[in-house]
């Protein structure tokens, strides 16, 4: 079988190094939020050229968190894309604000500037723009948008960490960012992690208070918190990880390179386009194509995974229901729901599996356009 992302793989590579510090943690006596993670905050802090980062339980729980920092609640709106994974919609829901969806950029997936503004109600307090797939979103449109209308910019870069937009990295690119280490994420641990990046220490300073149940001081609580922290374990194996991050970037893009290649001129098939003033770190390689359903089939019967995101937008989900979305209200977001496929991606890719997933589309997809 060959995988969408092979964890097993990932982690045997590193496991020698990894296993050392874990035992280092074992051994410290220290178990959450101490050393480990101030040097993983320290180290992403420089590495995103930022002055803040707070190190939380888990993607979801930093937009949570950002929003309720930022006062964002009952009455307010948010705007984000219907295009996305559910947490981005769901954080707005859980403070208590309305989602307001709008359209994508049927090339980069991407939440549309234009759609953006055309939904900025008296009630918007942010836009939450996500940079999907790991391509940045289209972020100085949105701070200007931004900035005509008194809102926050909320990056949720949980599928971006080290991707580029204009010589800056992804997370130091609105007023804060969110990032998961959710063991599938480019940068991830071998279980629940977050992070959440800004250069507004003050913000910074409510959020550090916010994720140890409202405390500055122990046992003294100003403010109603979350228990939402990361372990010293997992900051140790993301300290490992974060020293091969861009390597392993750089691989997924030669991976993304190669399919470009073989199959780009295949009729019926569309490979992601990668804007040129921005880096995009294929944390999913997602082609498109009217027979998806030929392709999931032949993908399957050559034993090579594949995966559909996302089948249901977040205006049709069930859930949101009261919101008064209908089919058709987002064209772009729907299509690509109906069309898109991801292929296996990740550094662990060999070049004879990627080379028979190439193989394997073609015999559905067949000669060149030209
Ligand atoms: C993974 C992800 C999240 C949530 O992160 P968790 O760590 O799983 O809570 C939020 N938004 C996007 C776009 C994601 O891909």
């Amino acid at each position: 079988m060959i995988n969408l992302v092979d964890l097993q793989r990932q982690f045997q590579a590193i496991k020698e190094e990894v296993f050392k510090e874990i035992e280092k943690v074992y051994d410290s006596g220290q178990y959450i939020l101490g050393p480990k993670v101030l040097e993983l905050e320290t180290k992403i802090a420089e590495k995103l050229g930022v002055s803040d980062a707070i190190a939380v339980g888990n993607g979801t729980d930093a937009l949570v968190m950002v929003l309720d920092a930022l006062g964002i609640g009952a009455g307010d709106e948010v705007i984000t894309s219907p295009f996305t994974f559910f947490a981005s919609a769901e954080a707005i829901s859980r403070v208590g604000a309305t989602p307001v969806f709008a359209d994508v950029d049927p090339e980069t997936f991407n939440l549309d500037p234009g759609k953006t503004a055309k939904a900025i109600t008296e009630k918007t307090k942010a836009i939450i723009p996500v940079h999907i797939f790991g391509q940045p979103a289209d972020m100085d449109e949105m701070n200007a948008l931004a900035k005509k209308h008194g809102l926050y910019v909320i990056e949720d870069a949980c599928q971006a960490f080290g991707a580029y937009y204009k010589g800056k990295r992804a997370g130091s690119l609105a007023d804060v960012a969110c990032f998961s280490f959710f063991p599938t994420k480019n940068l991830g641990t071998i279980g629940d992690g977050g992070i959440i990046t800004t250069s507004n220490p003050e913000l910074a300073a409510t959020l550090r208070k916010l994720r140890m149940h409202g405390t500055s001081k122990k046992y003294y609580h100003d403010a109603i918190g979350y228990n939402s922290r990361l372990d010293e374990i997992h900051a140790a194996i993301l300290l490992v990880v974060l020293e091969k991050i861009d390597k392993w970037n750089s691989k997924r893009q030669e991976f993304a390179e190669q399919y470009r290649t073989e199959l780009s001129s295949l009729s019926g098939l569309t490979c992601p386009k990668a804007s040129a003033d921005r880096s995009h770190i294929y944390h999913l390689f997602c082609l498109q194509s009217d027979k998806r359903d030929d392709c999931l089939q032949v993908l399957k019967d050559n034993q090579i995974a594949s995966g559909v995101y996302y089948p249901q937008c977040l205006h049709l989900q069930e859930v949101y229901r009261s919101l008064g979305y209908r089919k058709g209200d987002f064209p772009e977001a729907e299509n690509l729901s109906n069309t898109l496929f991801a292929v296996p991606m990740h550094p662990f890719l060999y070049k004879e599996e990627q080379e028979k997933i190439v193989q394997t589309l073609k015999t559905v997809l067949g000669g060149d356009q030209s």
